[in-house]
């Protein structure tokens, strides 16, 4: 979203990638910012799926004001529960397409050709923040930052727990078990 709205020319979206440049977090009033317009696009008008947002309370906060606003509200949180270990064989191994954003693992999904992207020929690389040390450093922004979130949902009684220490298609499966039980 912050590419997209960094592209678009919106002065949101450039105030957002001075942070991320400079591999700082961007600040919570931003991000709402950018989500919000988000949100309010069309396509987003009748159900859309948040992946890393929010991650802190300030912004679950700040995202059921927004949603209030527009008259919306959530219907399910989805805690994806992994090991720590699990969590590192999966990002160290993870690579992304530079152009269509396409995602894979290099044991469990590989790319057919190495390097390139199966879907559009895109060149495949690894996010800076997918090595080793930055991925304990998120883990620990997460064990104080983002797990909070998991009380705030409890008490509104949508939280849903799904087992991610599965096969990609089992996790996929049982989050749609989960969406269509609503
Ligand atoms: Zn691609």
């Amino acid at each position: 979203m912050f590419r997209d709205a960094y592209n678009a020319g919106d002065p949101v979206g450039i105030e957002a990638m001075k942070y991320i440049k400079n591999g700082n977090l961007v600040s919570d009033d931003i991000t709402n910012k950018v989500v919000r317009k988000r949100l309010e696009k069309e396509d987003a008008k009748s159900s859309f799926i948040l992946d890393g947002y929010p991650r802190t309370v300030n912004q679950a906060v700040a995202l059921d004001q927004m949603l209030d606003e527009m008259d919306t509200q959530l219907d399910a949180v989805i805690n994806i529960l992994s090991s720590h270990d699990v969590l590192f064989e999966r990002m160290e191994h993870r690579r992304v397409c530079r152009d269509c954003g396409e995602t894979y693992h290099l044991k469990f999904k590989p790319p057919t050709t190495p390097g390139v992207c199966d879907e559009c020929g895109g060149e495949l690389y690894q996010r800076q923040d997918d090595t080793h040390e930055s991925v304990q450093n998120r883990l620990e922004i997460y064990e104080t930052k983002t797990k909070p979130l998991l009380d705030y949902y409890e008490e509104k009684g949508i939280l849903y727990h799904v087992n991610g220490m599965q096969a990609f298609d089992q996790v996929t499966e049982d989050i749609m078990m989960v969406l269509e039980d609503l």
